[in-house]
């Protein structure tokens, strides 16, 4: 099992910077799209993959990756949340249409392909229900600021601010930061702020072939406006708390469920 991988992008980011400085022309690989094989209808399995048995189980990886996807939808009040915000926002969400099991690249457990506005999650790499449950949350916020904010992808500023968002909301919630280190009970706030950042840099080298350099300062050009919106879900996520009911429970005043 793969789990989580972004953070291991982040090593990578010294290779990308030496591509820089190609011409403008748009490159594919340059935004993500070749960690999504299935996107571009490129998988196909290999027989070394199938002898090792890494491979040959797309079938049953998909039906239980969407199982995992209706339970969340089922049980979640943050999903819920969310999927009532994208409706009152004039972009419902069509569990068959918006989100897709699939396999990619090991280095990535999920996405958000605003061509087509569909939410991948990675079923070869992402298997837990906790871990889709958080990369859900994680792409309904850039689904959300997508419809909402017409967010450019492109455009790193618009795509730092949506990282920043979405880590804030969700990823750097007090246990899940501590358990990684980077946050401690007695510092919440400064360190809070950190994770979020390193959180949001990581998940740019992630997808886009930028310098760190140059992630690190779109961060800090957005990080104030956009670390303290927190539409749709009101509130910084602490897990194992009431926190998700009562952002549900006042969703009613914004219209969202
Ligand atoms: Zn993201």
């Amino acid at each position: 099992m793969n789990g989580f991988k972004e953070d291991e992008n982040s090593n990578k980011s010294d290779s990308k910077d030496e591509n820089n400085d190609k011409s403008e022309s748009f490159n594919p690989s340059d935004y993500g799209y070749d960690l999504y094989p299935e996107r571009k209808g490129k998988f196909k399995t290999s027989l070394s993959g199938l002898l090792s048995g890494r491979e040959g189980n797309e079938c049953n990886d998909r039906l239980r990756c969407e199982k995992t996807i209706y339970k969340c939808f089922q049980k979640s009040k943050i999903v819920q949340l969310m999927a009532g915000a994208l409706k009152a926002s004039g972009c419902p969400i069509d569990l068959k249409r918006h989100i897709a099991c699939e396999v990619c690249d090991t280095s990535v457990s999920g996405g958000y392909d605003p061509e087509l506005n569909q939410i991948v999650i990675c079923q070869n790499s992402s298997k837990s229900e906790g871990i889709v449950h958080g990369i859900l949350v994680h792409e309904m916020i850039h689904m959300f600021d997508y419809c909402n904010n017409k967010v450019d992808f492109k455009n790193l500023d618009h795509l730092a601010c949506t990282e920043i968002r979405a880590a804030n909301l969700t990823h750097c919630s007090f246990t899940s930061a501590m358990l990684q280190g980077d946050v401690s009970p007695w510092d919440f706030k400064n360190r809070h702020q950190d994770c979020v950042k390193t959180k949001a840099l990581n998940s740019i080298l992630a997808v886009r072939k930028v310098s760190l350099r140059d992630a690190f300062e779109a961060i800090e050009r957005v990080f104030s406006k956009c670390y303290n919106d927190m539409e749709p879900i009101g509130r910084r996520m602490k897990p194992n708390s009431e926190d998700g009911k009562r952002a549900y429970s006042e969703g009613f005043l914004y219209g969202y469920v």
